[in-house]
């Protein structure tokens, strides 16, 4: 048996579990954050909608509504904090019948009784001014003043960072297999790489929540994958969608919209089908068809010769409806979130503040670190600074002046810092998700092969053994022009 026991192990290093280890990482504990994963963030946090979602939606009295809009009101200072990309330009859900009418004001009503500030119904003649290419059909639409939109990558790798910043542990591609227990209590974790000592278990682990559940010996919970497929279209389409587009909803989901994102795309999305692999993200043809008839709905003149990528995302959707957040009387020690499906990005910052009180009621002792470091830096983004701030940067670091990803305009100095980062990125995914490589037209047909070679370079390594997004996901066998190992 290992000698160190943590105070809290968490399981799951996505925006919850990432976000529960930055509320904890407030106060003198010993906190170790777990993924199987080779980063954080790689579960359903880095494919979902990347709305901060107003709250009008959730059912009134439940968790969901509740920490959703707690979530929301602590966006501006978390990602001030965590030097995040997040946007709060409002959200709108658009009527395009007579019938949807009677919706929006359920919604608005709804939206009033879960506590959004802000809610109002405005004209189609509004809404033409503010969405000029939006469909002629409009009837009328709730807009939402505090909805907003996110870099979801960004916000659980700024989480995740914040908490290393203030000594938490994380340990990557450790799959958690089972539990260590003295009697019923849960004292720790057995993993794929061996056994964890731990006081406390914190089970943030996304659509892999109730297999983990059953291993604690607890049932009565289970999740059904439910897959939301999407189109990011180019950034030449983003002066035609200036906000985040609903429309109404229906039982299963927020339907498909059509949303501006953080990065300057359009995105449209997503649908709602129940699968039975959890690891099933692929896209469909009858999806995408759906998606892209759900977009024109609302915006007619979208074209799909703008589309530069699709995928999809698994939502967590758990058998009770609503979040589950509770330390179960019959395994003391383990504390579990389960069904954390949307609005759970949103909902995040909040939920974690809730497990902090949990383990506190719980008897973790919560002492405030004296010496906490209250922010986070992100890498510089060269694209955003302006032409003095770029000379000056590549003053600093030469390597800042070369331009390895052109449609995104990322330099060589952003992918080495992001190799250097307190969590170091170590596949191209983790680059691309801290740099934006790759993310624009071309895919990253140019930039690859100099990613490859820089990461090489910077974490030492053979360039045949660098992946796409860990195991065995290889880019090369051998090598090549470019890259020679
Ligand atoms: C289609 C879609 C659209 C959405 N849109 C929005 C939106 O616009 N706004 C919003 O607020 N929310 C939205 N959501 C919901 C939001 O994305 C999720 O609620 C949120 O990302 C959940 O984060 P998580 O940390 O709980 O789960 P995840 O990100 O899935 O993280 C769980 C982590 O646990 C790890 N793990 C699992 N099992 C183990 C194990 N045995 N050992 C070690 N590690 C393990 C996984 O590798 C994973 O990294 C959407 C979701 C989907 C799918």
């Amino acid at each position: 048996m290992p000698s160190r026991t943590y105070d809290c192990i968490i399981v799951g290093a996505g925006v919850v579990g990432s976000m529960i280890a930055r509320a904890l990482s407030r106060y003198r504990l010993d906190v170790l954050l777990l993924d199987k994963a080779s980063d954080v963030g790689e579960g359903t946090t880095k494919a979902n909608t990347a709305i901060v979602h107003a709250g009008y939606d959730a059912k009134p009295g439940s968790a969901k509504a509740r920490l959703n809009v707690a979530g929301n009101a602590m966006f501006d200072r978390v990602c001030a904090d965590l030097d995040v990309e997040f946007d709060r330009c409002g959200s709108y859900v658009v009527g395009v019948t007579p019938e949807d009418l009677p919706t929006l004001e359920d919604l608005v009503a709804r939206g009033r009784g879960n506590g959004v500030p802000g809610l109002e119904i405005i004209s189609p003649d509004e809404m033409r001014r503010r969405e000029p290419e939006i469909t002629p059909a409009v009837t009328g639409a709730l807009f939402a003043p505090t909805g907003g939109i996110v870099d979801p990558f960004g916000l659980c790798i700024g989480a995740a960072e914040h908490a290393v910043l203030n000594g938490v542990e994380v340990r990557l591609e450790t799959r958690v297999t089972g539990f260590l227990r003295e009697g019923d209590a849960v004292r720790g974790v057995a993993t794929e790489r061996g056994p964890i000592r731990g006081r406390w278990v914190v089970v943030a682990a996304g659509l892999w929540a109730d297999d983990l559940l059953h291993a604690a010996g607890l049932d009565g919970f289970s999740i059904t994958p439910r897959k939301g497929e999407y189109f990011v279209l180019d950034r030449r389409v983003a002066e035609r969608v200036r906000g985040v587009l609903f429309p109404c909803p229906t039982p299963v989901s927020k339907g498909i919209l059509v949303t501006r994102t953080i990065h300057g795309n359009v995105m449209l999305g997503p649908n709602a089908v129940n699968v039975e692999d959890k690891e099933d993200v692929a896209t469909t043809a009858p999806g995408l068809n759906e998606v892209m008839a759900g977009a024109l709905r609302l915006v007619p003149s979208l074209d799909a010769r703008d589309v530069i990528r699709t995928f999809a995302g698994l939502r967590a959707g758990g058998s009770t409806g609503d979040f589950r957040i509770e330390a179960p009387r019959e395994a003391p020690g383990l504390v579990f979130l389960g069904g954390i499906e949307s609005p759970g990005l949103t909902a995040a910052p909040a939920i974690a503040e809730e497990v902090v009180g949990l383990l506190g009621e719980g008897g973790l002792a919560l002492v405030e670190r004296p010496d906490y470091v209250p922010e986070r830096r992100g890498i510089p983004r060269f694209s955003h600074l302006t032409r003095e701030e770029r000379e000056a940067l590549i003053a600093q670091d030469p390597r800042y002046g070369n331009v390895i990803c052109r449609c995104e305009t990322v330099t060589e100095g952003e992918v080495v810092a992001a190799c250097h980062a307190p969590i170091p990125a170590r596949t191209y995914d983790a680059v691309k998700r801290r740099t934006r490589v790759g993310t624009g037209r071309c895919q990253g047909a140019f930039d690859t092969p100099l990613v490859i070679e820089i990461m090489a370079r910077e974490l030492g390594v053979d360039p045949l053994t660098l992946t796409k997004k860990g195991g065995a996901s290889r880019f090369l066998t051998r090598g090549t022009k470019a890259v020679r190992p």
